[in-house]
């Protein structure tokens, strides 16, 4: 069965068709990556499955359960999360106090959050910190915990955005251009922290122009052109597809 499903989204933004009645399915911890040329309709896509925007028609559905539609913070709730390709870091702040915010955040969202006391208040804060530097040491950033976010090199700045949106404990992982400005060394690094969090059992949806990395890390792909999937199916296949290699590969 799958868990995540697309069907049929279509994304109007007056005359401009931005998706046009794309449906895809994804299983329990797979890596699916979607690729096309800019401005395809990729990122687009993943608004709409996290709920960012309100979809022209078609649903997302989870576990069986329409998410679409609903506000990106009960879709967050669900477990759908999103890193934005422009990446949002308090640069102000360090690494960690920007994964406990992160953290913290993501407790008010459930009911739970409401009940907390103060006392009750600063032991969560504790675990806060606790999580944070856990999912810090995870992604190899351990040893950048208290340094300033504007301080930080672009990959790690990177990671750092991924780690923000791992504290919020994601059970789909959208990562919309994650290796851009990364050295090659860089995307191995995080090709690797990828597959590790794929490991830990979530499902991952990735938007990424990184060739070598796509081929590499995904299961299955996706290619829109113009607003429309235009193919889909295993790196291999997607290689080989003269379509893809027509509107996209070839360029
Ligand atoms: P990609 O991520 O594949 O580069 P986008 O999803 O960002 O593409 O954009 C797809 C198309 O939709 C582009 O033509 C873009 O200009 C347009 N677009 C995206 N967001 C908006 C918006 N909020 N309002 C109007 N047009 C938009
Ligand atoms: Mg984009």
């Amino acid at each position: 069965m799958s868990f995540l499903d697309v069907q049929n989204l279509t994304m109007r933004f007056g005359g401009l068709t931005a998706v046009n009645d794309i449906s895809f399915s994804v299983s329990k911890g797979e890596i699916l990556s979607v690729i096309g040329p800019n401005g395809a309709g990729k990122s687009t896509l993943f608004k709409l499955i996290s709920s960012f925007l309100k979809p022209t028609s078609g649903q997302v559905l989870l576990d069986g359960i329409v998410i679409s539609g609903k506000q990106p913070h009960q879709v967050a709730r669900t477990g759908v999360v999103r890193t934005f390709q422009e990446t949002t870091v308090f640069k102000e702040m360090t690494a960690l106090q920007n994964v406990v915010v992160a953290h913290q955040l993501g407790l008010k969202a459930t009911p739970f959050g409401a009940y907390f006391s103060t006392s009750a208040a600063r032991i969560d804060a504790k675990a806060s910190a606790e999580s944070a530097a856990e999912i810090l040491d995870y992604l190899g950033l351990g040893s950048m915990k208290s340094e300033l976010a504007r301080n930080l090199p672009q990959g790690h700045l990177r990671a750092l955005g991924i780690a923000i949106a791992l504290a919020a404990k994601p059970r789909v992982l959208l990562l919309d251009e994650p290796f851009a400005g990364m050295n090659s060394e860089e995307t191995d690094r995080a090709v690797q922290m990828v597959e590790g969090i794929r490991k830990r059992g979530i499902t991952i949806l990735l938007v990424e122009h990184d060739m070598r990395a796509v081929m590499r890390i995904s299961d299955r792909i996706v290619v829109v052109s113009f607003g429309s999937k235009i193919a889909e199916g295993l790196p291999a296949e997607i290689r080989a597809n003269p379509a893809v290699i027509e509107a996209y590969l070839g360029q």
